[in-house]
């Protein structure tokens, strides 16, 4: 069975501390809410190369999510906006 990683939408979860692992089979529906306290996760996509934090569609989403915007300014640079 394939490993999921899911995240809470919003909030933090004391049972899943905001981020889980879940073994599902692939014919299982989505999971949508944290199997301990019920709140809206999402699935985050794994990969090989895939940052633990993902890119964020907007520097106004990822700020008020509360992620601090780092912008590239150079090779091996980053600028905090
Ligand atoms: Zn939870």
């Amino acid at each position: 069975m394939p490993l999921y990683e899911y995240e809470l939408c919003d909030g933090n979860c004391a049972a899943c501390s905001g981020k889980f692992t879940l073994r599902r089979p692939v014919s299982a529906p989505e999971l949508t809410a944290c199997p301990a306290c019920r709140k809206p996760v999402r699935k985050l996509i794994s990969g090989f190369n895939t940052p633990s934090i993902m890119k964020p569609l907007s520097i106004t989403d990822a700020k008020k999510a509360g992620f601090t915007v780092l912008k590239r300014v150079n090779k091996g640079e980053y600028e905090r906006q």
